[in-house]
């Protein structure tokens, strides 16, 4: 996992260090189209503001999480999206791979639980 010194791809993704399907973009985030996706609709929230993932969140960033959601929110009713999952990795063992917290937007197909 890459330490906190290092910038990780959604960073450059956010200073278009490298190019992404940015769909959408305001102060706090970028939505982007998720580069190996899971389901027809795949999209990560990303926020602008490096959180490396859940468990390192502070109180103070309950309205920037809060946030993450509506813009969740925005997205599936821009998209006339009536079911879809939201899911957020933290660690390892969850799947994380990329340390800079996002939440997975899955829509377009039935979705099975529990969760592989
Ligand atoms: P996670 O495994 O929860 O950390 O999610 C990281 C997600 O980022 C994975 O679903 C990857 O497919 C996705 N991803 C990695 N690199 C890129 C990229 N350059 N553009 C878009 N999505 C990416």
């Amino acid at each position: 996992m890459a330490s906190v010194e290092e910038k990780t791809i959604f960073e450059k993704i956010i200073s278009r260090e490298i190019p992404a399907d940015i769909v959408f973009e305001n102060d706090v985030a970028v939505i982007i189209r998720d580069i190996n996706p899971q389901a027809p609709v795949h999209a990560l929230i990303i926020p602008k503001r490096r959180i490396d993932r859940i468990e390192a969140a502070q109180d103070g960033d309950a309205e920037l999480l809060g946030k993450l959601l509506i813009m969740a929110r925005d997205f599936a009713k821009s998209h006339n999206l009536t079911g879809f999952r939201l899911v957020v990795n933290n660690g390892r063992q969850a799947g994380e791979t990329v340390p800079h917290l996002h939440i997975h937007l899955l829509s377009g197909r039935p979705m099975a639980w529990p969760p592989g």
